[in-house]
């Protein structure tokens, strides 16, 4: 800066008689006059009178100035108080200058100096600058600090103030006091940065209104400069829509708005459009009073119920009839001491609509069944539905309220950002599982989506548990494993064969035991697949039956089974599987074969080891069969002789000593025989070679001769013996008639052998009757010895005696229940027993019988009554002699004949005269020809009774001599009794026929 204060100057040159009152010395003047620079100095008071300049000066500029002063110069003074240089403009050139300001006590005047033309450049000249700025069509306001130095024409005229008028004061005071804050803020920034920045704000006008206008605040050093531009084209805002917009804004915007405006001037409601449709109003309501509250109650007088303040403090206006609306108002400024009021009116009940929709679908969300959240895009939980707080078990107290909230639970490392990270992905699901506050693990299967509305982009989450999905896929995993496993572990394989609709056969599985059963690689069970090769496989001797069977399986859908052989690998051999599948036809029509093959060559061996063994078995149970019969005849031939004997004995008038001897003698034989005869039924019955009769019989009639056969035995062994008889059961039945007397036999025996002095009673009673069949009820009761309770059920085991074996006081070798209760179930039916020592025994049982037609009966039963010879002729055809001889005495006690003969060829040749005999006794076992042949070769000739004799046990021989023809049958040793019982049957027989 130049200090000319400081200076010391010598006036030489010039002089005028006003200088010396400027304080001009001359000094001053002289340097000022010889200066090679314009210099020039002016008043410091207006008009600033230019009262002094140098030879260079007067010569560029002052002799060309109409007004010899800074006004004529155009220059402001006050805008360069802080300037030390300035720019010149006369007659569009260019001048700059240094300036030196008036100094108080020191100087009076402006100096200008340094002045020099500015050389033209690209930049404006300052006119141009000048030019610019006042022509400008945005506004420019410029100034320093915060005061306005300059408004340019377009400025002034946006506004309508003066220049003086604004000049020197802040544009703040210009700004509506809503903007000031921003308007300021942005002030602030551009002064700070000395920068350009933008602002919009509302400026005041010399008519009392606001226009809004876009700018741009530059700063340099302490200058600024505001300048308005055309972001958008400029525009007046109406304040009242200003207003309007802003309650539209912050209220619900949910239902058609209508806009009104209260005019306290005109005392009027302007409504608009909507509005006017919506309140049934006309366009402009004249009020009567100047009250605002009041005029708005009178202008909507028919429909106002009162006020209401929301949460934010504005007052609502709720109308009643005849629909709810809702009315917002606010004040304005109009100017700054005058408010209008402008606000907006709505159908509430459309609102309410809209809002219980919207409380609808929030409950539909709230209530759905899925497990869902709402988050904003930052990560804020807006709602959270009860089947996502029963999911993480979360209730008002611990309800989350940022995603993060939900990290806690996690037990993955999965963050819970990636929930919503993909949320745009449709179907994408994220696998996570959380622990709840229940301490539940959970699997859950999450999705989201991105929902934008006009309001704003949310985020929906939901959850899906699927813990037992997984848990189930795992324990299908698990058991899918369990039965490969079991599949591949089980001995041999598993196979399933798929025949199609087409009639192609293949093996769609193959287990991996096949390989082993048939010995193969799993290449060649590769190969297997094909059905041929695997058909190649199977022995040849095999093949027809495998594929019979199967084709049987395939038309009858039955299970399929067989045993067949297949090649080992290549060795040749060859190896017994057994195969078995079940068929099962698909919907496809394909036929399906679910199958195993498994080794069975172990099982194989083994069968032919127990075949082997099994007829070593029968065989050798022939030859004890064989034996027992040979040893029994063996045993029953010299029986026969001792029985005779005692019988001819007895007959012969014995002593009473020999009587008792004799008796006794036949009670060891009786004795005896029933033991042989047991032994061999009890052994015929474990050969399984027990034959059951089944011919027609009197039911009663057996059961009277049964009685009766055991009439002497019953006084013999000192004991009543009864029979209580269905009257009822005069029936002809079918069955084993033998086996049947046998059984009650057995039982009768029983009772009268273990009861003295007692009463043995036999009930036989028909439980029921049909067309077919009857069912009887057998008892046998006596009063005897009884049997204990632990003896009752071993009774009926084989050789079981309840005092050990050959009882000597009983006798009997404990088979005879045993053969009973055999025999009883070969008949259907179960043997019972009821018993107490000292009080006697119950046995009984039922059985079923078929009914026999009358005609079947037996001829035994016709009502014929043979009407015999007094006097018979009989042929005895036996080779031993003891029997003979005792026969031949039985026959003659009688008053019989006989002739004898020794084998069978001499019994058919004594034939010769058939006439002769009235009856044939033929043994069975003879030299020569045996009975059976004998008999044969007699029945094809001629018409004459035969009567079997035999030891052999009657089972083992019945088919036999019913085969022969055979009239009538003798057991050995011979109850002369029964044997004339017999004959006469047989003889009356042929006699009534003749
Ligand atoms: P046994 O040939 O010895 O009679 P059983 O099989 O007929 O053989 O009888 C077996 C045993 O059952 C007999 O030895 C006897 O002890 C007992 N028992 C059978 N019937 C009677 C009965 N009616 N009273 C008492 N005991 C009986």
């Amino acid at each position: 800066m130049l200090l000319f204060v400081t200076l010391e100057f010598t006036y030489t040159l010039l002089g005028t008689e006003h200088m010396p009152e400027k304080g001009v010395n001359s000094t001053f003047k002289k340097i000022v006059y010889e200066s090679s620079e314009m210099v020039f100095l002016a008043d410091d008071t207006y008009p600033y009178t230019i009262f002094y300049g140098n030879e260079l000066f007067e010569k560029e500029i002052g002799d060309k100035l109409e007004q010899r002063n800074l006004v004529g110069l155009g220059l402001d003074v006050n805008s360069y108080i802080f300037k030390e240089e300035l720019v010149l403009e006369v007659k569009e050139n260019e001048y700059s200058f240094s300036l030196e300001l008036p100094h108080e006590n020191e100087s009076n005047y402006f100096l200008f100096y340094h002045g020099k033309p500015l050389e033209a450049n690209e930049t404006p000249t300052k006119a141009e600058a000048i030019e610019y700025v006042r022509s400008n069509p945005d506004a420019i306001i410029i100034g320093e600090f915060d005061f306005i130095t300059f408004l340019n024409a377009t400025a002034l005229n946006k506004i309508g103030f003066k220049y003086e008028e604004l000049v020197n004061t802040s544009p703040i005071n210009l700004i509506h006091p809503e903007d000031q804050k921003s308007f300021n803020k942005v002030w602030k920034k551009a002064k700070e940065a000395q920068s350009t920045e933008e602002a919009t704000a509302r400026f005041q006008t010399k008519e009392n209104s606001f226009v809004s206008l876009d700018l741009k605040i530059s700063f340099s050093g302490e200058r600024f400069f505001i300048t308005t531009f055309t972001k958008q084209a400029v525009h007046i805002i109406n304040p009242a829509d200003a207003v309007q917009n802003r309650l539209i804004q912050s209220s619900a915007d949910l239902a058609e708005v209508g806009k009104w405006e209260y005019d306290s001037e005109a005392n009027s409601f302007q409504l608009d459009e909507i509005a006017r449709q919506m309140l049934e109003l006309p366009k402009v309501v004249k009020l009567d009073k100047k009250k605002i509250d009041k005029p708005i109650r009178s202008a909507f007088k028919s429909l106002v119920k009162g006020f209401t303040k929301n949460d934010q403090g504005e007052t609502y206006l709720e109308l009643i009839a005849p629909k709810k609306f809702k009315v917002a108002w606010e004040h304005y400024m109009v100017d700054l001491n005058q408010k209008k009021i402008a606000g907006i009116v709505w159908n509430d009940t459309t609102i309410q609509e809209a809002k219980s929709e919207l409380d609808f679908f929030q409950t539909l969300f709230m209530d759905s069944l899925e497990a869902m959240i709402l988050l904003t895009e930052s990560g804020l939980v807006r709602l959270i539905n009860s089947e996502a707080k029963k999911l993480f078990d979360f209730d008002e107290s611990n309800s989350p309220k940022f995603l993060e909230d939900f990290s806690p639970f996690v037990l993955d490392d999965e963050p819970v950002k990636s929930w919503i990270e993909n949320p745009t992905i449709e179907g994408v699901e994220i696998l996570t599982s959380i622990k709840n506050h229940q301490g539940d693990a959970l699997n859950l299967a999450i999705k989201s989506k991105r929902i934008a509305s006009n309001r704003e982009t949310c985020i929906v989450v939901s959850f899906r548990n699927v813990t037992e999905k997984i848990s189930l896929e795992r324990s299908l995993e698990d058991s899918t494993e369990f039965l490969m496993n079991l599949t591949d572990q089980v001995p041999g394989g598993l196979y399933q064969m798929v025949l199609s609709a087409e009639g192609e056969i293949r093996f769609a599985f193959l287990s991996k035991g096949i390989r082993s059963v048939l010995g193969i690689s799993s290449e060649e069970a590769q190969s297997l697949k094909d059905i041929g090769t695997a058909m190649s496989n199977v022995h040849p001797q095999d093949l027809p039956n495998v594929i019979m069977t199967s084709v049987a399986s395939a038309r009858k859908l039955e299970p399929w089974l067989c045993q067949f052989r297949v090649k080992i690998g290549d060795s040749g051999e060859y190896r017994w599987v057994l195969g078995a599948a079940r068929p099962q036809t698909l919907d496809t029509g394909d036929m399906v074969w679910y199958g195993y093959l498994t080794d069975i060559s172990q099982q194989k061996e083994f069968e032919e080891k127990l075949d082997e063994a099994k007829k070593a078995a029968e065989k050798a149970n022939q030859i004890k069969s064989d034996f027992l019969s040979m040893i029994s005849h063996e045993l029953r031939t010299p029986l026969n002789a001792i029985s005779g004997s005692v019988y001819s004995l007895l007959q012969e008038s014995p002593t009473d000593y020999q009587k008792n001897a004799l008796n006794t003698i036949n009670f060891a034989v009786d004795n005896l025989i029933i033991m042989i005869n047991d032994l061999l039924d009890f052994q015929k019955i474990e050969a399984g070679k027990l034959h059951m009769e089944n011919a027609s019989f009197n039911l009663s009639e057996l059961l009277n001769q049964i009685i009766k056969g055991l009439t002497f035995h019953a006084r013999d062994s000192k004991n009543k013996l009864q029979l209580d008889l269905d009257p009822r059961l005069d029936l002809l039945v079918k069955g084993d008639k033998t086996r049947m007397s046998q059984v009650l036999n057995n039982l009768i025996t029983n009772a009268l052998k273990f009861t003295d002095r007692g009463i043995v009673a036999v009930k036989v009673n028909l439980l029921s009757k049909s067309d077919q069949k009857v069912r009887v009820y057998f008892e046998v009761l006596d009063n005897g010895i009884g049997i204990a309770k632990e003896d009752q059920s071993k009774i009926f085991d084989d050789f079981d005696q309840v005092k050990p074996t050959f009882n000597k006081k009983y006798g009997g070798t404990g088979l005879g229940l045993s053969i009973t209760k055999k025999l009883l179930s070969i008949m259907g039916s179960e043997i019972h027993l009821e018993s107490e020592v000292g009080v006697g025994s119950k046995f009984y049982f039922e059985i079923d019988m078929t009914l026999a037609n009358e005609e079947e009966g037996p001829r035994t039963i016709l009502p014929l009554k043979p009407v015999l010879p007094e006097k018979l002729h009989l042929l005895m055809a036996e080779d031993n002699e003891v029997n003979a001889l005792v026969l031949g005495k039985i026959i003659s006690k009688w008053g019989h004949t006989y002739d004898r003969v020794v084998n069978g060829l001499e019994a058919v040749a004594a034939m010769d005269d058939p006439t002769k005999y009235n009856c044939v006794l033929m043994d069975i076992q003879m030299p020569e020809m045996n009975g059976f042949d004998a008999t044969k070769a007699i029945k094809a000739k001629f018409e004459i009774p035969v009567i079997a004799l035999t030891a052999a046990a009657k089972l083992e021989i019945m088919e036999q001599i019913q085969e022969c023809g055979f009239d009538g049958f003798v057991a050995k040793p011979i109850d002369a009794a029964e044997l004339h019982d017999v004959i006469k049957e047989v003889v009356g027989k042929y006699h009534s026929r003749s």
